[in-house]
């Protein structure tokens, strides 16, 4: 069990997450991403980018404006209706967001007595742009799917999609969440991977299926333990007005439980139709073939990359006692691990720190790779381990006789010599699931 509290001090003793501008007393709901956090971010980013975009013939993607004109939040609903309700313990102060079932019923967890309801809150943040005169109101995007429709026309007239097909997106947004916590989870200034798909009404059910199956499957595939994953679909009752269908995908973090981390939306026309009436543009699909002209239904998921990480984080993060000490291990996917292999020279002298330097020059230009030559190794083992390298490649006295290495697997700790010149290849097929003993005898 990890508190996410814990998390939090780990990620940012080892330079994942730091609190945004702390020296300057920091402000809630913003985070920095560290070295190591970066490259974590980018390899999620990049992983979930080429499993919906690049593999696939049906999506595009987009890279949209943060900041937008007000029209385009009225079209989309949000400068009327996205509201958050606000609950206050009169006892100690704190407020929180009530979803509508919490109203009168939610009890402060400091002080058991029941939020009193404080109003509400549209979290969008607004701005102007403009330098003289009368400046235009302007809002910071809450969501990238806006930029996706506000653009469907453009991306039809320039790429010859036929639908079905996906617009997708990755960025920021923005929301000023009343009560900004659990470190990641509920960020002011957050990044969001989306993807639009637009279909035909009479398939938007069955296509909404098979997407819930793609996400899962994703998780999955990166490691996320499938008993720690599940939908949760939202109450019939409880949906948009112009929803048609709507789940969650949650997993279950140690301290705080089941959490939304994707939300999966059947959005019907109401989007594209919307941005059509405030626009005054046709935003209509043609069919050459059939000759049809139609308002496409759009199918979506919407996942929280800074979710992400915290699942990929808390999913990876284990403690465990090797010979007496203690042992913190990132069991990461290594396509998520910030680094996939790590070349250490035993020492540095004697010449094994040019021939790791050599080797590190060599491997570094087809995956992640660090290199270290300073403390014991015993030491760079544990750091690596506690930052989720996979693998560490071991540079000593006998590679400068016979050209080996060897090569030591995190989880295991389990290690076996290989040649220097078959490195690219054993670490393509380790990464693609092969097992180390497949290259070696295990060293005793
Ligand atoms: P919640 O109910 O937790 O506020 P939501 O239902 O408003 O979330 P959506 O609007 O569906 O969230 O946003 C899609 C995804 O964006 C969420 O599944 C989540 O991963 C991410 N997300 C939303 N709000 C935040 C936030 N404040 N901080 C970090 N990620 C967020």
């Amino acid at each position: 069990m990890v508190s996410i509290e814990e998390m939090a001090v780990f990620c940012k003793r080892k330079g994942f997450v730091f609190p945004s501008s702390e020296i300057h007393g920091g402000l809630a709901g913003f985070f920095d991403y560290g070295p190591l956090g970066v490259e974590m971010k980018n390899n999620i980013k990049r992983l979930w980018w080429k499993s919906i975009v690049n593999d696939r013939e049906d999506v595009v993607g987009i890279d949209g404006a943060l900041i937008s004109p007000e029209s385009v939040w009225k079209a989309s609903g949000h400068v009327e209706n996205f509201i958050d309700k606000i609950g206050a313990c009169k006892k100690c102060k704190t407020k929180v967001k009530l979803d509508k079932h919490e109203i009168g019923i939610k009890k402060c967890e400091k002080c058991g007595i029941v939020y009193a309801d404080e109003g509400e809150l549209n979290p969008m943040f607004e701005t102007s742009v403009g330098s003289t005169g009368v400046k235009d109101k302007v809002y910071l995007r809450p969501e990238t799917a806006q930029m996706i429709y506000v653009n469907f026309k453009n991306v039809l007239d320039t790429s010859r999609m036929k639908i079905p097909f996906g617009i997708a997106q990755v960025g920021k947004a923005f929301r000023n969440e009343i009560s900004p916590r659990n470190f990641l989870f509920r960020m002011r200034e957050f990044d969001q991977m989306e993807l639009q798909y637009f279909v035909r009404e009479k398939n938007a059910a069955k296509i909404f299926k098979e997407w819930k199956k793609i996400r899962m499957d994703w998780y999955i595939s990166l490691g996320i333990d499938k008993k720690k994953l599940r939908f949760k679909e939202h109450d019939k009752k409880d949906l948009a007005h112009y929803a048609k269908e709507a789940f969650d995908i949650e997993f279950e973090f140690d301290e705080f439980g089941w959490q939304e981390i994707e939300g999966l939306h059947n959005r019907g026309d109401w989007d594209l139709s919307q941005h059509e009436k405030f626009s005054k543009q046709d935003l209509k699909y043609f069919d050459d073939q059939t000759k049809e002209k139609f308002i496409p239904w759009v199918v979506e998921t919407s996942s929280g990359l800074d979710r992400a990480f915290l699942t990929f984080m808390f999913n990876a993060y284990v403690e465990e006692e090797v010979k007496g000490e203690k042992r913190i291990v990132l069991k990461l996917h290594p396509d998520i691990a910030p680094f996939r292999i790590a070349i250490l020279p035993l020492v540095k002298k004697d010449g094994l720190a040019e021939k790791g330097r050599e080797i590190f020059d060599e491997l570094k230009t087809n995956c992640n790779a660090f290199y270290d030559d300073r403390s014991s190794v015993g030491r760079r083992y544990r750091r690596m381990d506690e930052i989720g390298t996979k693998w560490c490649i071991t540079v000593d006295y006998q590679t400068l006789e016979d050209s080996t290495v060897t090569i030591r697997e995190r989880d295991t700790m389990r290690q076996v010599r290989a040649k220097i010149k078959d490195l690219p290849d054993i670490i393509k097929k380790l990464s693609e699931g092969e097992k180390l003993e497949t290259f070696g005898n295990f060293i005793k």
